[in-house]
């Protein structure tokens, strides 16, 4: 079984220290994975401030060129690291492939966004005073990235992070470490300076604890889940130091009678199933309204029925296996909770076999608004469906709950469509769109959904310090 390096200062090392890693679809592991200790991170942010002079000093055109290297490098090598994902994640190949499509794009959008962290000057109040504002770059970057997409988002903090003009230190989880290699492996045949992107990995705890305490790191950006992010906010307190945050979901889905009804079931249906559930903008929560709740369950029942589920790396597969056992248990839980207070399964609800962390696709009717399912997230391929009568019913429900990263609709109605976009409160929301991420627009979440925007042109401000400029002249 190989056991693989971390990237430290230019050098891929192995270490004794060595983790498992583990295919979700068998259960075994696959390969091995070397881990250090804080004090060895604690280098790696050292020796990302010292990369930090020369790294700054390049144009922003030249960061980019690095950063379109990075992806062309990920493009050849695809097939390959779609398949390590698949092994490590569970996902379906075809999803990996698609992941490394939406890394790749994001390289892109920053490596443009490098050219264009603009400043301007401000009219003055005072003869003789001229006004800058000015962007300048952080310095290290710490980024923890979760498992459920385990390139992207990284991707989406290390491309910013990087054509800023900051350093970075990427500490992955620890199911998923080898997609984050592969981007090691591109940052490297890039030829990107030494100590310009670093990968470490190993206890979670102390490695947050060595970003949050040391002084040179100047930023922490997080993707994960909402107990860890209030950990990183509390820790964050002693030295001020700055977080972006994007926390977990519990996205509502609204079906109105006027939608198009196809549409409408085709969307719910990816937005339920994409990434086999583990997506904080999956759809946790389905609503219905009354007039075509029959007709929905009926369609929407047929259509998950029709999933293909088993290992990723067979053709055709729709549903891949949970990420662990807890990940199972919890999904199971969940089915147990909502049909214990009444709901009836129309399909699904059991695990598959014995090997790996299979779980029928699964669908619920009447689910009670205070079942597990319906306030937090299952990250499974588990839908609770409920009926609403009128669009106030369906808004009140759909905001009644913490988080707020994402929300989608399905309607015809133009009128409708804008009362929607003025009161959901989520960070994205989808409009007879099940899939609404893109490079080009902010995504992030409302309330305790996190702090800070990624993507779009607000993903590279995360990365920036704003500076004014007095200058006293004699002019
Ligand atoms: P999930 O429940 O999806 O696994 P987590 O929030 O536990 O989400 O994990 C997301 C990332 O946060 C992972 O890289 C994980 O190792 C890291 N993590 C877990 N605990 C801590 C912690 N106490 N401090 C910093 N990072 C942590």
């Amino acid at each position: 079984m190989k056991t693989y390096p971390l990237y430290l200062n230019g050098e891929f090392i192995a270490t004794d220290n060595i983790w498992p890693v583990i295919n979700p679809a068998t259960g075994e592991p696959f390969a091995r994975v070397s881990t250090i200790e804080r004090a060895r991170v604690a280098q790696a942010v050292s020796d990302a401030h010292a990369a930090f002079p020369s790294w700054r000093k390049l144009t922003g055109k030249a960061r980019g060129l690095f950063l379109r290297t990075i992806a062309d490098e990920l493009e050849r090598r695809r097939d390959e690291i779609a398949r390590t994902m698949t092994m490590e994640n569970g996902k379906p190949l075809a999803q990996s492939l698609t992941e490394i499509a939406m890394s790749i794009d994001h390289l892109q959008w920053f490596a443009e966004e490098a050219r264009r962290t603009y400043g301007r000057q401000v009219p003055h109040q005072v003869d003789g005073k001229r006004h800058l504002v000015i962007r300048t770059p952080m310095g290290v970057i710490a980024a923890i990235t979760p498992w459920n997409f385990p390139l992207v988002l990284a991707v989406r903090k290390v491309a910013p992070a990087l054509a800023a003009g900051n350093t970075i230190v990427l500490k992955p989880a620890e199911q998923t470490p080898l997609s984050a290699l592969g981007i090691a492996e591109c940052v490297s045949a890039a030829g990107l300076p030494k100590g310009v992107f670093q990968l470490v990995l190993g206890d979670a705890a102390p490695i947050g604890q060595e970003f949050l305490q040391n002084p040179l790191c100047r930023k922490i950006t997080f993707t994960g889940s909402t107990e860890v992010g209030k950990i990183l906010i509390a820790g964050a307190a002693q030295g001020v130091k700055p977080l972006s945050l994007e926390l977990g979901g519990n996205a509502p889905v609204l079906v109105f009678e006027d939608a198009d009804f196809e549409r409408a079931v085709e969307g719910v249906l990816i937005a339920k199933t994409r990434n086999i559930g583990q997506s904080c903008i999956a759809a946790n929560r389905i609503y219905v309204q009354r007039s075509i709740y029959e007709k929905f369950l009926d369609a929407f029942t047929r259509r998950m029925k029709a999933l293909k589920v088993g290992n990723g790396l067979e053709p055709g597969v729709d549903i891949g296996p949970l990420i662990d056992e807890a990940g199972l248990t919890k999904a199971l839980a969940h089915i147990e909770d909502a049909v214990t207070r009444g709901a009836h399964l129309l399909c699904g609800g059991k695990r598959i076999g014995e090997k790996g962390f299979f779980v029928e696709p699964t669908v619920m009717a009447e689910v009670a608004e205070d079942a597990l399912c319906m306030k937090e997230e299952t990250f499974a391929p588990v839908a609770p469906i409920r009926a609403f009568s009128t669009e106030d019913e369906a808004i009140r429900m759909a905001n009644d709950t913490a988080s707020g990263l994402s929300a989608y609709a399905f309607t015809n109605n133009l009128d409708r469509v804008f009362r929607l976009m003025e009161s959901l409160e989520a960070g994205t929301i989808g409009i007879n769109d099940g899939v609404p991420s893109t490079s080009n627009c902010p995504f992030g979440g409302l309330k305790q959904s996190g702090w800070g925007r990624e993507l779009g042109s607000e993903g590279i401000d995360a990365f920036l310090e704003t500076k004014h400029v007095s200058l006293g002249l004699q002019i």
